[in-house]
């Protein structure tokens, strides 16, 4: 099967919200009159972001989900997307199951594939997305890094840290109940973009990041580009991951013996999660509380924006922890 009839027969389909989607040299977008295109792109390479033997169907899913969670962490409606992938062969029981993945994803939040390129070489997928943002009264409604302001109360969305307890079960590091590993490894493969929550908080939050990389880091760039610092409960972030609820549930999680000092280290260094790390003046607590009911969403108080610079952290009695928690970095 050559390059054409692979893309005209496992990425081809009808476009309803672009002008023009795959055939042409260029696709074609109209974004509604009064809003703004956000972009953004995100590249998954074998052998640094999944396993060779990752099921293509998940792979898929997971490929538009970071991107989405992107747009999710900006506020913004899912238009389009492009795909560039680089494949070592032909396999067609593979490219099944991945577009299957992927196109579920797409449909589901109307996001339609436009264009993008097809080539050899080592497996390689690299996705741009396309969301649309209302401008009001000229005013961009996307949620930034950039707004959060002293004051303001720091929240979570979902569970942090599942991703990254499978990841060192999955590289043999750790040793994970199979009740437990189901679960995590679902997080892990199969991540929720947030993006429903997203456009609920377009108005209400102050600044926005979604956690790939980890709390830490992640937080880091918000108080960054804020020029603010943050106080964060530690112990309510261990609350925010999916696995330690369940393992004080299920019998066989509770051979899951972790310590205190791993748990804290999964919620504030883990990465993968794909959830949404916002700000909102205290003025907007009822708001951020309808916002994640009206998408369905759990969100969680974890901390306070404050005035003075850096990050500090606390346990549920108020003492400040040693900060010795590092983020990943793919060149560090
Ligand atoms: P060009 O030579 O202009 O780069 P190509 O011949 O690579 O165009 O691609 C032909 C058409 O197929 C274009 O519309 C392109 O966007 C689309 N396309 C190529 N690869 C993919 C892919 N993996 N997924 C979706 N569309 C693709
Ligand atoms: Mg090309």
């Amino acid at each position: 099967m050559g390059e054409f009839d692979l893309i005209a027969r496992y990425f081809t389909r009808p476009v309803h919200r672009a002008a023009l989607g795959i055939g042409d040299d260029c696709a074609l977008l109209q974004p509604a009159p009064g809003t703004q295109m956000a972009i953004s792109c995100d590249m998954l390479v074998q052998g640094r972001h999944f396993f060779a033997d990752t099921d293509p169907r998940r792979l898929g899913h997971k490929s538009l989900a970071v991107n989405l969670s992107d747009l999710a962490a900006c506020g913004a409606k899912p238009l389009a997307f492009t795909l560039a992938l680089a494949l070592p062969e032909v396999n067609e029981p593979w490219l099944a199951a991945f577009a299957e993945g992927l196109f579920a994803l797409a449909d589901a939040h109307g996001c339609e594939l436009i264009g993008g390129d097809t080539t050899a070489g080592p497996l390689n997928i690299c996705i741009t997305v396309f969301g649309e943002v209302p401008v009001v009264n000229g005013t961009s409604q996307a949620l930034l890094r950039s707004g959060a302001r002293a004051g303001d109360n720091l929240y979570v969305s979902g569970t942090l840290g599942d991703a990254r307890l499978a990841l060192e079960a999955l590289q043999g590091k750790l040793s994970v109940p199979e009740a437990v590993l189901a679960v995590v490894r679902e997080r892990l493969q199969r991540p929720t973009p947030r993006v429903a929550l997203g456009q609920a908080l377009r108005g209400i939050a102050s600044a926005a990041i979604d956690v790939s990389d980890g709390l830490i880091g992640d937080l880091g760039h918000i108080l960054e580009r804020s020029r603010v610092g943050a106080i964060v409960q530690v112990d309510q972030l261990v609350q925010c991951i999916a696995c330690h609820a369940q393992a004080a549930q299920t019998d066989d999680a509770s051979d899951l013996h972790l310590s205190q000092e791993q748990w804290r280290a999964l919620a504030l260094c883990g990465g993968d999660d794909y959830e949404l790390l916002f700000t909102a003046p205290t003025s907007q607590s009822a708001a951020v509380a309808t916002a994640a009911r009206a998408s369905q969403t759990p969100v969680r108080r974890v901390g306070r924006i404050e005035a003075a610079t850096g990050l500090r952290l606390i346990d549920d009695q108020g003492k400040v922890l040693p900060n010795h928690y590092a983020s990943f970095d793919h060149f560090a």
